[in-house]
């Protein structure tokens, strides 16, 4: 298999590599096509943050967490890409809270269904959903809409990272607790979420997974972040930053 050559001291070393494993679980039947494109538009909203976790995001991770700890049924729904990038990170954050696993595709069939779930499988995840759909979510096309009913379908709070924006409105729509990850703060599911966290997948989870910790046990706390949190007002003060990004990275003068 064709193997690229890349030194660690490469700037873009992590990227290359992540790449080059993305492609790998596509040859596999993991990741979609597709999903190497989605990828890629990550990417590039990815060097607008400077690749790193941004104080609103930050934030917004924190929040994810108290509302996560706060629900009755949360649930993590798991794609492709997600499975690809952050398996690791996924089951962590399940034991942690804890919360269901249910995988999720935009591009269903039943083949890549089982292949998903026996990824995950073998990264030691345990009572992943999804394989076997009972439900179906209102407003969204036929395949997309299939859930389970122990799983998605009852879920008061949902995690849903690299989500679509007709999923992450259908999710809403259906009065559940949505909490996104997507790089990109002006997708529909960013717009749509209740939480939106603009945040690489493979920082955001740990991130989470740390504030699960630091606020367990402590409801008012949690109370007082998830009532304190303006979502619209963080996404807004994202885009500001990435402005203000941009200008730097070029040189131009504050101002
Ligand atoms: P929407 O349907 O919400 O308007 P879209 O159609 O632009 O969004 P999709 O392909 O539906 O995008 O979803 C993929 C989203 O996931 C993109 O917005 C992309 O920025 C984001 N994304 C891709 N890779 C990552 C990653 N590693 N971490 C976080 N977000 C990512
Ligand atoms: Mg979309």
């Amino acid at each position: 298999m064709h193997r690229m050559e890349v030194s660690e001291n490469h700037p873009r070393y992590r990227s290359l590599t992540i790449r080059e494993r993305m492609a790998e679980l596509v040859r596999d039947g993991v990741v979609a096509e597709t999903g190497l494109i989605a990828h890629g538009r990550g990417e590039a909203f990815d060097y607008l943050l400077g690749e790193r976790t941004i104080p609103e995001a930050e934030r917004a991770e924190k929040v994810a967490a108290a509302l996560m700890l706060e629900a009755i049924n949360p649930l993590i729904s798991i794609n492709g890409n997600v499975a690809a990038l952050a398996p690791l990170e996924i089951i962590a954050l399940a034991e942690a809270v804890p919360a269901l696993m249910e995988v999720n595709l935009f591009h269903r069939s039943e083949e890549r269904m089982r292949k998903v779930c026996d990824y995950m499988e073998g990264k030691g995840a345990i009572g992943i959903l999804g394989r076997s759909p009972d439900a179906r979510l209102e407003g969204i096309a036929s395949g997309r809409a299939l859930c389970t009913r122990r799983g998605l379908y009852s879920a008061d709070a949902v995690l849903v990272p690299l989500e679509d924006g007709d999923r992450a409105e259908a999710l809403v729509k259906a009065e559940k607790i949505v909490m996104a990850i997507d790089l990109n703060p002006l997708s529909r599911t960013s717009r749509t979420a209740t939480v939106s966290i603009v945040d690489e997948v493979t920082r955001a989870i740990p991130n989470i997974v740390r504030f699960v910790g630091e606020l367990k046990g402590r409801t008012s706390v949690r109370k007082e972040l998830i009532d304190q949190f303006d979502n619209r007002a963080n996404l807004i003060s994202v885009g500001r930053r990435i402005c203000e990004n941009i200008r730097e990275s070029l040189g131009e003068d504050k101002g």
